[in-house]
């Protein structure tokens, strides 16, 4: 494994090679819900590259930037066993300059759900995986379906901007007892940990609500509340899988997604119907 530091570098190494280009943009403090993305690379790309970068664009004023968890060192040690062949781990004055050009999220669907908690924040993501793409040029980028609506965003920006990249999912890894993996977790005290066991819980009621024949999105989500109640619920929203508001499921179209806040921590997580 390769580990990279400068753009220049990067793109020198990966224009000698041949072979497809498997892209996984990460901020680091790498669990398995990470290396389940390397590992669908693997199987389809020839070279797997990841980037860790923790991108200051994405958080809010008196967000957790400067806390973010990060530990470059074990996370080198992950990718080397999971077969990476170059890590990106740029400095932040390598990817930004003053004054830039950049990239705004939908005005609409940027700054819904998450996007209205943290307004900002998917512009952020967008100019970053924009930049990202720009000096990989990958063949397949994989992005988790635990961050659904980010998923949702960067397939429009490919989309809108007639990108030459194919954007695969992957579909969320947890821990045991359901809750999804994430780098933040480790924000969480063993009580509130528990606590947050009622996301995956009341996901999969609402499966099993959808399964059972129930459809409508207004029944559905007063079930779940009354799961979510002992939580701080900021958002739990029945979407198409292009995020617009529907009344009633689809099977096969559908994404229930949850956000809330247990202790200083937003946890997201959704299921897809
Ligand atoms: P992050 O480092 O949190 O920015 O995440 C980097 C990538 O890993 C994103 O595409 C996330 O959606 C994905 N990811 C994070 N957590 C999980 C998880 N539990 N399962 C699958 N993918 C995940």
């Amino acid at each position: 494994m390769k580990v990279i530091t400068t753009v220049l570098e990067l793109k020198k190494e990966l224009r000698s090679q041949s072979g497809s280009i498997g892209f996984v943009p990460t901020m680091g403090s790498l669990h398995d819900g990470h290396t389940s993305l390397m590992s669908e690379a693997k199987l389809k790309d020839d070279i797997l590259v990841v980037s860790i970068f923790v991108n200051p664009t994405q958080f809010l004023e008196g967000e957790d930037l400067e806390n973010y968890p990060r530990d470059n060192k074990a996370d080198k040690l992950i990718c080397e066993k999971n077969g990476v062949d170059f890590l990106f781990l740029p400095q932040v004055d390598e990817i930004y300059r003053v004054d830039e050009v950049s990239l705004n999220a939908p005005n609409v669907k940027g700054y819904i759900l998450e996007g209205s908690e943290r307004p900002g924040h998917f512009s952020g993501v967008l100019t970053v995986v924009n930049k990202l793409f720009n000096i990989v040029k990958p063949t397949h980028a994989y992005f988790g379906r635990k961050d659904a609506q980010q998923l949702f965003l960067i397939k429009q920006m490919v989309q809108n901007l007639y990108m030459d990249v194919i954007v695969i999912e992957v579909d969320t890894l947890r821990e045991e007892g359901g809750l999804a993996q994430s780098s933040r977790n480790i924000y969480l005290s063993s009580r509130e940990r528990e606590d947050a066991l009622r996301i995956y819980e009341s996901l999969i009621f609402a499966k099993g609500v959808v399964s059972s024949g129930e459809l409508s999105s207004d029944i559905i989500e007063f079930e779940m509340r009354e799961i979510l109640s002992a939580l701080d619920v900021e958002h739990i929203a029945i979407v198409s899988r292009e995020f617009d508001a529907i009344k009633s499921v689809k099977i096969g179209e559908t994404i229930i997604v949850v956000e809330v806040v247990v202790g200083i921590t937003r946890l997201l997580d959704n299921i897809y119907i």
